[in-house]
């Protein structure tokens, strides 16, 4: 079922679970045990995200040092299918662009149609970290609007060879990223909302934010989405504080800010448990507001940390 199908036929706010792959060489029963307690939750949809290559060294015996490339969590197609097999709950897989092209692309969304996958979020993904910046595949699609037009098309029956006739018409939901703090390579919040828009003209059909701590970021996004004709579903993504470096680490990852009246509740706390305590019962009073104020679905960031989201849930379902 269509993610939108769910907004639509819900008289309540849903949620949903963003989890990652395991670490290659890891069982996918590890996978399962994080999942297990929050299926009483009854999610809607459960996300994979996908993990790029990237580079690492690895060091020879003389001492110098191999570029060697690397996929640390690879699986995430797999994941999906084995995820919809097991719990009869919607999988979405994070697509992106780094490292495919665009005939990787089209194979992979026919993998994922055969799979019986219907939504996908469509991502740029991020510069591996050996870039500078950014970089697309020759022939890669380069940023999240060019991969959507690529599902779409395929949605037409529309795909890369063109003698291709009577094609089979795929029906994804294609959902995408946006950032109510604004995307780091964003020049201002503007800049980014006109890009935006672009990617739900060209066919989003459901967003789904960064992180936030602060609520009022989040209707403040929402509201000037609405006033520049942006109208698809923005779910929020719910991200509780797990570790006290965690203060500095997330903005400079994700570039968010964190409001004062947390970081004073967690300066006073003496360790990672108190800090755990402190995040669980932040993320609740979110959770409550955002509930109030009709969000959709409310999509939490498990890390692979499952009982505090479960603990978080288990106050607001
Ligand atoms: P885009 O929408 O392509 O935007 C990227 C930047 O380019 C923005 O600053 C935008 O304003 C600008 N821009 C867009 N279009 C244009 C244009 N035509 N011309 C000039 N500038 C333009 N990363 C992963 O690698 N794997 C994951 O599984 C994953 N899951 C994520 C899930 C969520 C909910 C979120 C919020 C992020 C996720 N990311 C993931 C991170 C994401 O890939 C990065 O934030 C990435 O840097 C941007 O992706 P995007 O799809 O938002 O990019």
């Amino acid at each position: 079922m269509k993610i939108t199908e769910h907004i639509k036929s819900a008289n309540k706010t849903l949620f949903s679970f963003e989890i990652l792959p395991p670490l290659k060489g890891v069982e996918i029963d590890e996978l399962w045990f994080g999942i297990d307690p929050l299926i009483e939750f009854k999610p809607s949809f459960i996300d994979v995200t996908y993990h790029r290559e990237d580079f690492v060294l690895k060091k020879r015996p003389d001492g110098s040092y191999d570029k060697v490339s690397t996929r640390k969590r690879p699986g995430t197609v797999a994941i999906c299918a084995a995820l919809q097999h097991k719990y009869k709950i919607d999988a979405v897989p994070h697509l992106i662009c780094g490292g495919f092209d665009k005939e990787d692309t089209e194979n992979a969304l026919i993998d994922l149609h055969f799979l019986g996958i219907d939504n996908v979020l469509a991502l740029r993904g991020d510069a591996r970290k050996a870039d500078a910046g950014f970089i697309p595949e020759p022939n890669g699609n380069k940023n999240a609007l060019d991969l959507i037009h690529q599902i779409k098309n395929m949605n037409a029956g529309i795909y890369l060879d063109e003698e291709l006739t009577n094609a089979h018409i795929t029906k994804f939901c294609a959902g995408a990223a946006c950032y109510p703090e604004k995307h780091a390579d964003a020049p201002n919040l503007e800049s980014d909302l006109k890009f935006l828009k672009r990617k739900v003209e060209a066919g989003a059909e459901f967003l789904i934010t960064q992180m936030f701590f602060d609520n009022q970021m989040y209707f403040d996004f929402v509201k000037k989405c609405r006033e520049i004709g942006i109208n698809v579903p923005i779910i929020p993504g719910i991200k509780p504080m797990t570790t006290a470096k965690q203060v500095y680490t997330l903005p400079k990852i994700f570039n968010i800010q964190i409001p004062v009246a947390l970081t004073n509740e967690l300066e006073k706390c003496k360790n990672d448990n108190e800090v755990k305590q402190v995040g669980t019962e932040w993320a609740i009073e979110q959770c409550k507001e955002l509930m109030k104020n009709g969000a959709p679905v409310l999509h939490f960031y498990t890390m692979g940390k499952s009982a505090q989201t479960k603990a978080i849930c288990e106050k607001i379902f």
